[in-house]
């Protein structure tokens, strides 16, 4: 089976964080964060975002989220989030596990991205003691469907957010593409557009594992590494989780393994477009969500092709640091002989 557009975290490592963890393996060092590689990544993104931000290291983007908005929110406040959110529809409830009950509010807001006017009406839609008050605004970018935030969108959605007292965390499992497709200053579209907390996501972004929580306010990260430890998130051996940081920050293959994605996905959607595939939203990262016909997605199936269906009748396909041409080409290959065979 094909599992390379399956999903962005189907591959491995790139070939820069897999060097940077053997260079990390020299020597015993002091554990639990305190050794040098967890330093200097730590420096790394502070530099990234030109700005004394505190950063933490964990596992995965579902303990970075998790944890930063329990950081964030009493268990009586409310999380306001798009209905398409990953912190709704694929944590298993972590957020409101970790901050014990807080609830999430979902908006809607076309292709992945939140209205300002609609968080505004549901979070003032009561203020009374019976009702969770609404404490935090969760915006996720590159969205869950492949679009992005501008900068001057997510001034707008934090301003709403700061007229109502709310903090504003950012999902930025993808957020390399997003800086790759938007060509910013990423404190552009963080701490300068209102972003208090960041989940910056390395997995997705060719790392093995691991992602980082990067707090631009940092009065919210009062007793957060305890959080972590808490968690199961500290990681005793963290310079396996940071050094892939320093060496993709260092060189730039962050942002070329971003970029690289992203033109895959460029490619793929041209090639769907040119063979009459309708596209469910515009193609601003390195998803590509696409209106098969069920036969089509079916005779790929059996050609190997492992696509999500996510919702009805779209298809998502997602393109990583490591998919090529090539691979472009032979699913396209493959789509034009299925939809010949049932013509
Ligand atoms: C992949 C992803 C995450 C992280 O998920 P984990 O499996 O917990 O690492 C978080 N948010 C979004 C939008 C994602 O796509």
């Amino acid at each position: 089976m094909r599992h390379d557009f399956a999903s962005d975290n189907t591959v491995g490592w790139c070939p820069e964080a897999r060097a940077a963890i053997d260079a990390a393996q020299a020597g015993a060092t002091p554990s639990y964060g305190e050794d040098p590689w967890t330093a200097g990544a730590a420096d790394a993104i502070r530099d990234l975002f030109g700005t004394d931000c505190d950063v933490y290291f964990v596992f995965n983007g579902t303990a970075a989220n998790s944890l930063a908005l329990a950081a964030l929110c009493q268990p009586y406040h409310s999380v306001v989030c798009h209905e398409l959110a990953h912190i709704e529809t694929d944590e298993c409830g972590a957020p409101e596990f970790f901050s014990n009950g807080a609830k999430l509010w979902l908006a809607g807001g076309e292709d992945g991205r939140l209205d300002p006017e609609a968080v505004r009406v549901l979070a003032t839609r009561r203020s009374d003691i019976h009702f969770p008050t609404p404490r935090v605004l969760s915006v996720t970018q590159a969205t869950e469907v492949g679009t992005l935030y501008r900068a001057e969108d997510l001034t707008a959605l934090s301003g709403v957010a700061s007229s109502l007292g709310m903090h504003v965390h950012m999902d930025g499992a993808r957020f390399a593409n997003a800086v790759a497709g938007l060509g910013c200053d990423p404190a552009d579209i963080t701490w300068r557009a209102g972003v208090d907390v960041l989940s910056l996501g390395g997995t997705k972004n060719g790392m093995g594992m691991g992602e980082a929580v990067v707090f631009f306010d940092r009065t919210l990260s009062t007793e957060f590494a305890y959080r972590c430890k808490q968690g199961g998130q500290l990681a005793s051996k963290m310079r396996f989780l940071a050094a892939p940081w320093q060496a993709m920050l260092a060189d730039g293959s962050w942002l070329t393994r971003a970029a690289h994605a992203n033109a895959m996905a460029a490619l793929l959607a041209d090639g769907l477009r040119a063979r009459g595939v309708e596209l469910a939203h515009p193609v601003e990262a390195n998803g590509v969500f696409a209106r098969f016909s069920s036969g089509d997605v079916r005779a790929l199936f059996e050609r190997g092709w492992v696509l999500h269906e996510v919702v009805n009748g779209v298809t998502r396909l997602m393109c990583s640091w490591a998919t090529t041409a090539d691979d472009v080409a032979t699913l396209l290959g493959d789509l034009d002989d299925v939809s010949e065979l049932s013509t």
